[in-house]
């Protein structure tokens, strides 16, 4: 199979209304110009320094989404572009995303990046952080971010049932915070397990190799 054709099976299987993000982490500017010119706008990239090479090279009308983890120090990289950060997973990184955007008149939309995996994962705010953390952004404290949702990743595993409630965890919390302020994003679900994310509430999935083919981490 050929990108056009993965793009086009992929897009084919999402119901109407939810966004597709094609994660084009390692894979080069010519295979992201070829999904754009398929009609693609939204991209993401897990890594500051390979979005800081490829952000040149690719159309300015592209959505940029960074989905990896991001060091505070590198958030005045990204400010002056970035439509989307969808790995918050702290209080003082929401800070930094708040005053750089605000340096660039600008307010960034972030997601609040929430552990459901019942494995061990490095990055992510537990359950009771990210809704002390939207309780101060709803009480003003952040001004040059919009917290338009919140992204998480389900246990790599093929328990099926397991992911499903992991997924739901997520929803969970997505519906108890959406009533303290009306949140938009629900970004759930990758190439292997996109299907049960929307089934489990996700309105916005996050499709890399199944879009690009493997990736390769040789070089
Ligand atoms: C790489 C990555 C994806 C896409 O993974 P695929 O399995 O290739 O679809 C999605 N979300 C995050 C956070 C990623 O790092």
């Amino acid at each position: 199979m050929d990108i056009k054709e993965n793009y086009n099976a992929i897009k084919n299987q999402l119901p109407a209304g939810i966004q597709l993000v094609a994660v084009s982490k390692t894979h080069p500017v010519q295979a992201v110009q070829e999904v754009y010119d398929l009609g693609q706008k939204v991209f993401g990239e897990n890594k500051v320094q390979e979005l800081m090479e490829k952000y040149p090279l690719l159309p300015k009308d592209i959505q940029w989404h960074l989905i990896g983890h991001l060091q505070t120090n590198k958030v005045k990289y990204i400010a002056p572009f970035i439509d989307t950060i969808q790995s918050v997973d702290s209080e003082k990184l929401l800070a930094e995303i708040s005053k750089e955007a605000g340096k660039n008149s600008r307010t960034i939309k972030v997601l609040l990046q929430v552990k459901i995996a019942a494995e061990e994962t490095k990055f992510g705010l537990d359950i009771s952080e990210a809704k002390a953390l939207f309780q101060q952004y709803v009480d003003g404290r952040f001004s040059n971010v919009d917290i338009t949702g919140l992204m998480g990743m389900a246990t790599f595993t093929d328990d099926h049932e397991q992911v499903k409630r992991e997924f739901l965890i997520l929803k969970r919390l997505f519906d108890e915070l959406n009533q303290l302020k009306t949140l938009e994003t629900l970004s759930m679900g990758m190439s292997d397990d996109f299907p049960a994310a929307i089934e489990c509430g996700a309105n916005s999935v996050r499709v890399g190799s199944a879009i690009f083919g493997r990736r390769d981490y040789s070089e």
